[in-house]
């Protein structure tokens, strides 16, 4: 990589190949929330990572350059962590406090690589392509604080009982 340009470009395929390991990963965090309202978080927000995929794929399209080639290693291990724990929870309460805890560092990882990507796109003078980052990044904002309001809702039942 020798400009922004370059390094631009090497930030669109690592979100690329997140949100590709993300739509691979979110059902079976949707299958094992008990919570119908956590799993109904993680079912559409599947579907918002697929229409992430798509802005990602016709960015590439608009850049000139293949989506494919670099592996988010990082996704890869917050996605090997949600598994890990997966198999480590025994009640419902503590999957479920769990699962979003993972999510949300999944989310907060996003946040971090699209306020980038949106910043980068700016400077390179990508208006179009700058907006269609944001739009994911507004969404992954949104996910996330949804994550924030099932883990108050949780805890404040909790504090109920
Ligand atoms: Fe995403
Ligand atoms: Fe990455
Ligand atoms: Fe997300
Ligand atoms: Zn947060």
């Amino acid at each position: 990589m020798k400009n922004l340009q370059e390094l631009f470009e090497h930030q669109i395929k690592d979100l690329y190949s997140a949100e590709t390991q993300l739509i691979a990963a979110l059902p079976k965090m949707a299958e094992n929330a008990s919570d119908s309202k956590l799993q109904k978080a993680f079912t559409d927000h599947l579907e918002e990572t697929k229409q992430q995929k798509t802005r990602l794929k016709e960015i590439c399209d608009e850049l000139d350059i293949k989506p494919g080639g670099e592996k988010c290693k990082a996704m890869e291990g917050l996605i090997k962590e949600a598994e890990g724990f997966i198999d480590e929870a025994e009640t419902d309460e503590v999957m479920d406090a769990g699962l979003i805890a993972e999510a949300q560092r999944v989310e907060h990882y996003e946040i971090s690589g699209y306020g980038t990507a949106v910043r980068f796109a700016k400077e390179l003078g990508h208006s179009d392509i700058a907006k269609k980052l944001q739009k994911t990044l507004d969404e992954e904002y949104d996910a996330d604080n949804k994550l924030d309001k099932l883990a108050e809702g949780r805890l404040n039942k909790k504090a109920k009982a």
